[in-house]
């Protein structure tokens, strides 16, 4: 490594919530400056004014906290950088590295046609570009002109990208592009660049939607005697479907992965893995990918979604996690749905009970459910397995759950009595009482569930059905 310290970043535009995609260019940006002990940076790209909101900004910076992607500057928002970017582009209008076009829209849209019905590829033809020895036009009146970058004509723009290998341009294809509307308000690809400037970037990771803005960033940056970055463009995500992810593909929201019961651990892990390997680790911490995270190892082809897998990682997380942490979680989540845990057992011993049944936390939420709510059981349910034999057996079970010591053992040895004195099968007294329990016939086993309902419920919901 260089002596440089590396600083990255994350640009995002607040035009919408944090994206899958989105986190995963933080999680990578983030990784890459926790690996090198460098500084990440986090700046908001809100210069198109009509789609960013005050909304959208607070949903991203959610997400990356709910995701523990911390940025050691910022936020930075590109609205506040205004007078910076009209001093730089002042310069450059002083230094001749930009110049005023007065080329109106119409006529704009005039040479474009003209240049299509020649076959050539439509580009403005920098007629107000100003060359040793060329007369240019008079401005005219009560015109605001724009402000273009006055790019090498000749030559390549080239960069090794980190991720895709070296990419060249023909600065030939490159056209003058405007720095600043009319308005004096500068574009999208100039703000970029003085930040990046400004900000000491040294790796710009990002997705590949901007690898055509990077020639022209790259053409800017050095009229303007800047460091160039490095750049690494990470390929996009497709969904399970191999199509380009979208809402169709479900969750794509950051924070719709916490409501749909994902811990943020679980999501990093995956995320991880979209497009970057470490030999076939799958599970590992955040703090193993920080140690193992390079550019090297990311795929320049693109990663597809895969949801089971996500599924079973979150399952892996929901059973190493402490069970306070997610007998909290369960209890917000019963909160929103309007049930009160309070009345129950320990929601702690009923998440030890279903921690690894599940593959997210409404799944634990809707077990916990069973315990702490006034449980009705469906019944239909009732009806199938509350069979008089059924409840003949139940009657009896109940009148030595009354005196029995209230451990799992006293509990199992309660049951098997049960049966013996009935003449029948594990089966048919565990079923129904399940069901008269918990409302449902499959549960984890009989005598734990007793136990961590405790009696005066186990006894209350017997007595209900009876
Ligand atoms: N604001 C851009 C986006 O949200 C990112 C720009 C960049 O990373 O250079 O797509």
């Amino acid at each position: 490594m260089s002596a440089t310290p590396v600083r990255t970043r994350f640009a995002p535009s607040p035009t919408g919530y944090l994206h899958i995609g989105g986190a995963r260019t933080a999680l990578f940006a983030w990784a890459f400056a926790r690996r090198h002990g460098g500084s990440f940076v986090l700046r908001i790209e809100d210069t198109d004014v009509a789609r960013s909101t005050p909304e959208a900004v607070q949903a991203i910076l959610d997400g990356m906290s709910w995701l523990g992607l911390d940025a050691d500057e910022g936020p930075f928002y590109q609205m506040q950088r205004m007078d910076r970017y009209k001093e730089v582009i002042a310069q450059m209008l002083e230094a001749g590295t930009a110049y005023h076009c007065y080329t109106s829209p119409e006529e704009l849209d005039a040479i474009r046609e003209a240049q299509r019905a020649r076959g050539e590829k439509p580009r403005y033809d920098g007629r107000w570009r100003p060359e040793a020895g060329k007369e240019l036009p008079a401005p005219p009146a009560g015109v605001q002109p724009v402000v273009r970058f006055r790019g090498p004509t000749e030559g390549v723009v080239a960069w090794d990208d980190l991720v895709k290998g070296r990419i060249e341009i023909a600065n030939a294809e490159l056209d003058d592009f405007i720095i600043a509307r009319a308005d004096g308000t500068p574009t999208y690809n100039f703000c970029v660049v003085v930040d990046d400037w400004d900000m000491g970037i040294t790796h710009v990771i990002r997705g590949d939607d901007h690898v055509n803005n990077t020639p022209r960033q790259i053409n800017v940056l050095e009229a303007l005697g800047a460091d160039v970055p490095l750049y690494a463009h990470l390929s996009m995500i497709l969904g399970d479907d191999g199509t380009k992810l979208s809402k169709r593909h479900g969750a794509v929201s950051v924070m719709q992965y916490d409501d749909e019961g994902y811990l943020p651990e679980a999501v990093i892990n995956y995320l991880a893995r979209l497009g970057w390997s470490h030999g076939d680790d799958e599970v590992f911490s955040r703090q193993q990918f920080v140690e193992w995270f390079d550019l090297d190892h990311i795929t320049p082809s693109a990663a597809q979604f895969n949801t089971e897998k996500l599924n079973w990682l979150n399952a892996h997380y929901i059973r190493q996690a402490e069970n306070g942490r997610l007998a909290a979680e369960v209890a917000n989540r019963l909160a929103r749905r309007g049930v009160n845990p309070e009345t129950g057992p320990s929601l702690e011993a009923v998440v030890a009970l279903y921690k690894d049944r599940v593959s997210n936390l409404n799944e634990l939420a809707d077990s916990a459910e069973l315990f702490v709510a006034d449980l009705h059981p469906a019944p239909e349910v009732l009806g199938q397995h509350l069979t008089d034999t059924a409840k003949a057996a139940l009657a009896s079970l109940r009148t030595r759950l009354a005196a029995v010591e209230w451990n799992k053992a006293a509990l199992s040895q309660a049951i098997k009595e049960t049966m013996a004195a009935h003449g029948l099968k594990m089966p048919q007294v565990a079923i129904p009482l399940r069901v008269v329990v918990l409302g449902v016939p499959q549960t984890p086993s009989i005598d734990a569930v007793l136990e961590v309902l405790g009696r005066e419920h186990v006894l209350a919901r017997l007595d209900r059905q009876l």
